[in-house]
């Protein structure tokens, strides 16, 4: 503004200075202007990496393909011994190991365990296919940190239902955060050599037994334990992402869209009482009321009477959500 005021001076030298001042200013404005919207995008660069769009990832894209061919194969070589032996994996992997594991104890560090635990349960996880467990946990407490903010969050529906069900996997920020975000979000795991080595190397556990079952039960071992078992439970925990924050009942006012979603809690041994999760992240027990089915609630519980799981916390249905 008093850049462009005249100085009243009626003389032609007067006039011209003025005119000169009025066109540096300008300029100036101009510069500064440019200056601030370049730091501007920089800076809204830098906070939507959660979500972005980096174009397919085509390492992920193809073994996805062949994960769904290889789960409608496994139907062709069916048979039912091969089935509980799937069902017995599927537990391990989605329950001990994703939603107690991965979720409630390197995430939200719900529940304290001895070491070797922590590591037989991660090792589990791995055998879900859902990347390296550090991935896992820093792009579940960037969720946690940005629920629902569309660009930030790096799964929500309110980004399109496709892309928080699958689509973040094909093209977001699964599995190819960089080392900067890594620190901010997960210190912790990164002092751990064992995490870090299993975060490199996540896709060896689940060569190792595919190799495993092929060997002992033949061809149905490998189809229904692996491709069959892999592929259901994927879409099971996207359902957590998707449809627990699009679908179900709200019992808590939480800042999110969060759900508390019968059938995908049965789907995903508990992870679906989402509302009940995002009012209070760092409870242990997720299936709040008696008739809400927690299994990963009952195999944290199974793991305390063996005196091998302590300092569980909890939160009750009358309780006011965490801030
Ligand atoms: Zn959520
Ligand atoms: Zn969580």
């Amino acid at each position: 503004m008093t850049l462009l005021q005249s100085s009243g001076n009626g003389s032609e030298n007067g006039g011209k200075r003025n005119a000169r001042a009025v066109k540096k200013g300008l300029r100036r404005l101009n510069l500064q202007s440019r200056m601030q919207n370049k730091s501007l995008k920089n800076r809204m660069q830098k906070e939507t990496t959660a979500s972005e769009r980096r174009g397919i990832s085509w390492n992920t894209t193809v073994f996805m393909a062949l994960f769904h061919i290889g789960a409608v194969a496994a139907l062709f070589t069916f048979k039912w011994q091969a089935l509980v032996v799937a069902i017995v994996l599927w537990w391990m992997s989605a329950s001990l190991g994703v939603g107690m594991g991965f979720h409630r104890l390197l995430t939200h560090r719900g529940f304290k365990t001895p070491k070797i635990v922590e590591y037989i349960l991660t090792l589990f996880g791995t055998l879900s296919l859902e990347g390296g467990p550090i991935y896992w946990v820093v792009t579940h407490r960037i969720h946690h940190a940005h629920s629902d903010s569309p660009g930030l969050d790096p799964h929500t529906p309110r980004d399109g239902r496709w892309w928080a069900h699958m689509g973040w996997i094909l093209s977001g920020t699964a599995q190819r955060h960089d080392k900067a975000t890594l620190g901010r979000y997960a210190p912790d795991l990164l002092k751990d050599k064992f995490h870090v080595w299993l975060n490199r190397l996540y896709w060896l556990p689940l060569a190792v037994l595919g190799l495993a079952l092929l060997l002992l039960g033949g061809w149905p071992y490998l189809m229904l334990g692996v491709f069959l078992r892999v592929t259901l439970n994927l879409h099971a925990t996207w359902m957590v992402n998707s449809a627990s924050h699009v679908w179900g009942k709200r019992r808590f006012a939480t800042r999110d869209d969060s759900r508390n979603n019968w059938w995908v809690a049965l789907l995903t041994f508990g992870e679906g009482w989402h509302n009940n999760h995002h009012a209070h992240p760092s409870a242990a027990r997720h299936g709040l009321a008696w008739y809400e089915m927690d299994l990963n609630w009952w195999g944290i519980r199974l793991l305390q009477t063996l005196r091998l799981a302590k300092a569980i916390k909890l939160a009750g249905v009358t309780d006011s959500p965490a801030p």
